[in-house]
């Protein structure tokens, strides 16, 4: 060999070596060693429990809680970071580990036809099984548990004062916990005048064990419940968990597999059959897709979309266009543009659409809810506040024309 061909040799040696490495430490990264899952995961750990959804596999146990289906052999972890297995079964790593906790108006959610107004207890263990470039809730959506702070603040009441001239104001009391079960779940909402918990934040389906528990302690204390999901979930787990929600809300994020892939790393299919089995169950559904300048915002997909959501879902779907913020891995971009915006609802206004929502641009027309027969405002609202509400007391009908709008209003 000449001289030219062992240098060549040696660089060609050098290369794969180091893609070697890079492969070897990106596996580690995923599926780390038994050892290291089991010092961060000791038996006592308060938040390993069983997790629900998966089976022996040869080698190891595969995980069917979402569309991934991962594979687990001994000590690895799931996409999500929170599912693993060990010792030969599936566990969820976040159960009572709340990352973040605070009494939201509904309208933060967002939630518009379901108690206008009112405060919705919202939670969130950390972990998401997509990694959208430009998630809104990234510090806590792509977590390891053992990032997680290991004390939170919790609310724990909300106490009525009465200032100098009779008006009353409210004050939040918090307590500070490193678990968060889920009957303190309930306690705590029932004790700060919340109507409903939310699981929202990251991505519900993930410690799918914990929402399971807590939305049952909440109904029979007569809450109501609300998933705030990105739909990647499978129809088992979906169909067990929807008799116990009262209002779902999707975030569609987009409406081409391009997109979704190259965007959150998952598929549009599966979150579509999602949809369709909220349709097919008669859960209460509203859909949210986050407009991204220049990736997702182009006519023919926000049409697509709109006319996939009335011919699917229904002409009454409540459907919200909202604004991004740079965030996570896309600094470069700008907010959306409010024409934008205001283009997307057009779209689906045009398309049939009767209830279409602008988000996160406060002062907009597009965060009303208008009568879809007289044209009336039945809500008037200014982000998070409710300025004008004429449902709330009709029981849902428009107070004009009598027209029955969806929701759940009493
Ligand atoms: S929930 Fe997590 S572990 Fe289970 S299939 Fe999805 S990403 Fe994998």
């Amino acid at each position: 060999m000449t001289s030219e061909g062992r240098a060549a040799a040696a660089v060609l040696w050098a290369v794969s070596a180091a893609a070697l490495a890079a492969a070897a430490a990106a596996l580690i990264a995923f599926y780390p060693p038994p050892s290291t899952f089991a010092s961060l995961y000791p038996p006592q750990n308060l938040h390993v429990r069983p997790g629900r959804f998966a089976g022996p596999v040869c080698n190891g146990v595969q995980c069917r809680l979402c569309p991934y289906d991962c594979f687990l052999p001994e000590g690895a972890r799931g996409l999500c970071k929170v599912r693993g297995n060990y010792g030969g079964r599936i566990k969820t790593l976040v159960y009572a580990q709340a990352a973040a906790v605070h009494v939201d108006p509904i309208e933060k959610k967002p939630v518009y036809h379901m108690y206008p107004g009112s405060l919705i207890y919202s939670l969130a263990a950390p972990g998401c099984n997509l990694s959208c470039k430009g998630c809104q809730n990234w510090e806590i959506s792509q977590l390891y548990p053992e990032q997680a702070p290991r004390r939170v603040p919790v609310p724990s009441a909300l106490e009525v004062r009465f200032r100098p001239d009779g008006s009353a104001y409210g004050e939040l009391r918090s307590v500070e916990a490193d678990s968060l079960p889920p009957e303190d779940i309930v306690r705590y909402a029932l004790a700060t005048r919340c109507k409903a918990v939310a699981y929202t934040y990251s991505e519900p389906t993930v410690f799918y064990e914990y929402m399971y528990d807590t939305a049952l302690l909440a109904r029979k204390a007569g809450l109501k419940n609300v998933m705030v999901s990105a739909g990647y979930i499978n129809p088992e787990p979906l169909a067990e968990l929807l008799p116990l929600m009262d209002v779902v809300k999707i975030d569609l994020k987009g409406f081409n597999e391009k997109f979704y892939r190259d965007y959150t790393g998952g598929g549009l299919a599966p979150v579509k059959r999602t949809l369709l089995g909220l349709k097919k169950n008669g859960v209460l559904t509203e859909v949210v897709n986050l407009v991204v300048p220049g990736l997702n915002d182009s006519g023919a997909d926000l049409a697509a979309l709109a006319s996939w959501v009335k011919e699917n879902l229904g002409a009454e779907t409540p459907l919200f266009f909202s604004r991004f913020t740079p965030n996570y891995l896309i600094n470069e971009l700008p907010p959306t543009p409010l024409a934008t915006l205001e283009k997307a609802r057009a779209i689906a206004l045009g398309r049939g659409l009767k209830f279409v929502y602008a988000g996160n641009v406060p002062g907009s027309d597009g965060e009303n809810t208008y009568c879809p027969k007289c044209g009336r405002v039945l809500i008037r609202r200014y982000g998070f506040a409710v300025l004008e509400d004429r449902l709330t007391p009709t029981g849902g009908r428009c107070p004009w024309d009598g027209t029955k709008i969806p929701g759940i209003w009493k």
